[in-house]
């Protein structure tokens, strides 16, 4: 094993520079292996001139060196100017003669070390970073937050409390492919780097939590495991359908949480983000139905092209996580106030009716979006239709009507912000052609569900 220099004894050469010169000596006049610029410069200097860390007789600082659990008592101790007088200590391993026995036994006596379980410190062990955050989170009395910071540390993790307390107290930021490791044993310019940070809050610096998406699981009765790998055990089984916030990714496993649930999914089975909508009620309100056709033109007739972009649209919000409140799902006819009613009863947040458009001559072309401007909420309405409207007649590639107040009951006389989409003119050849493919009522759908979703996430 390489010998390492007794730190205390190595400070006594240190100390007895600053008193043979006399002079402000800075750190970096000393350690030559640190010199200005060195990514550890300052938090070493300010270590040093605390008198709490200290080069090597020969004048290095030697950063990329190991750390033992001897080393990091006597740090941590003289942090907090314990007793450092050597004396017994409560583990066998650790004999008063021993030159850190003194450090040792305070920063127990502290609270901030622990031993193994028979009584050892085991002194010359190398410590590890999971070990650093334990002694560092006890000593300093950091504050626990429920952010996630780590993909290698979940809340499964041995070390997730600890270090979830150093980041949310801006003391790590891990590394730059958001791991934080450990399990590695820590350097001695990580723990200086760790230690001033901890002493002195203008070098911390914050490592942005893990936001969590709200996505739906789409798998029936998926596997929540405690790891990312199926040879973890099962923490439960979730259902499909359910809305779950994900954390963070490692591999194809992602770390999600949902009431009475938290732990690792196979990634492939969440669905697509939801952030904005989830937990939405809208009412989808397909125009006509039964006996009443609506407009028919060029082999198309309303009632069943607004029933097809209506169902398209309940899909895309229901996978983004809304309560969908159809007011007819089949060839019905709900009268225009049971209509408002479904709406209002539901304690929707918005009604979106879906029309198709005839005029006497097949010249009139394009689409456009109605608010009620007397409506209850019509100046939300208007909002509605606008992002609704700025989506729909580029993704159809039709001509912009624009945005329009309209006498329509349906939004007239709703206590729910309506909007009333005319998706293009059944009687122009053009608008027609696309109202009759399929791929343009989904693309109709999706951009009305991409215009509400728009709506929401600027509201
Ligand atoms: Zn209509």
């Amino acid at each position: 094993m390489k010998k390492f220099v007794n730190i205390s004894l190595s400070l006594l050469i240190l100390v007895s520079v600053f008193w043979v010169t006399g002079n402000e000596v800075s750190a970096n006049t000393i350690l030559s292996d640190i010199p200005a610029g060195h990514p550890v410069e300052e938090q070493v200097e300010f270590l040093v001139n605390k008198e709490i860390i200290s080069g090597y007789p020969d004048g290095t600082f030697r950063p990329n060196n190991s750390v033992t659990r001897r080393e990091a008592a006597i740090v941590i101790a003289k942090a907090f100017n314990l007793n450092g007088n050597q004396r017994k200590t409560s583990f066998s391993d650790v004999a008063s003669s021993d030159y850190a026995s003194g450090y040792i036994q305070s920063a127990h006596e502290a609270g901030f070390i622990s031993g193994y379980g028979n009584d050892t410190y085991k002194p010359d062990r190398y410590m590890t970073r999971g070990e650093m955050s334990y002694l560092l989170s006890k000593a300093f009395n950091f504050s626990a937050s429920k952010n996630y910071y780590f993909i290698d540390v979940n809340p499964f993790s041995h070390y997730y409390d600890v270090i979830n307390r150093l980041a949310n107290n801006g003391v790590t930021i891990g590394y730059t492919d958001d791991t934080f490791r450990p399990d590695k044993i820590v350097t001695r310019g990580e723990f200086a780097i760790f230690t001033s940070r901890s002493l002195e809050s203008s070098f911390r610096i914050m490592k942005e939590q893990t936001n969590p998406e709200k996505r739906i699981i789409k798998a029936d009765w998926l596997n929540v495991r405690k790891g990312p790998g199926t040879s973890y055990d099962s923490a439960g089984l979730i259902k499909e359908g359910t809305l779950v916030s994900s954390y963070f990714k490692t591999g194809n496993w992602a770390y999600i949480k949902a009431p009475g649930y938290e732990g690792f999914v196979y990634a492939t089975y969440l669905g697509v983000p939801v952030s904005a909508l989830s937990g939405k009620v809208i009412t989808v309100d397909p125009g006509h139905g039964d006996t009443d056709p609506g407009a028919t033109a060029n082999g198309l007739v309303e009632k069943e092209v607004v029933l097809s972009v209506g169902k398209k649209l309940r899909t895309y919000l229901e996978r983004a996580g809304v309560k969908v409140v159809m007011t007819r799902s089949d060839d019905s006819y709900p009268s225009l106030s049971d209509r408002v009613g479904i709406a209002e009863k539901s304690n929707s947040d918005s009604f979106i009716s879906i029309h198709a458009n005839k005029f006497h001559s097949d010249a009139a072309h394009g689409t456009e979006t109605f608010y009620n401007y007397y409506s209850p909420q019509g100046a939300e309405a208007k909002k509605l239709a606008t992002y609704i409207q700025n989506r729909l007649y580029k993704a159809i590639d039709t001509s912009n009507r624009g945005v329009k107040h309209g006498n329509f009951q349906v939004i007239r006389d709703n206590y729910v912000p309506g909007v009333l989409v005319e998706l293009g003119f059944l009687s122009n050849p053009n608008d027609a052609r696309k109202l009759a493919s399929n791929a343009y009522r989904e693309k109709a759908a999706e951009a009305i569900y991409l215009g509400i979703l728009d709506y929401y996430k600027n509201k």
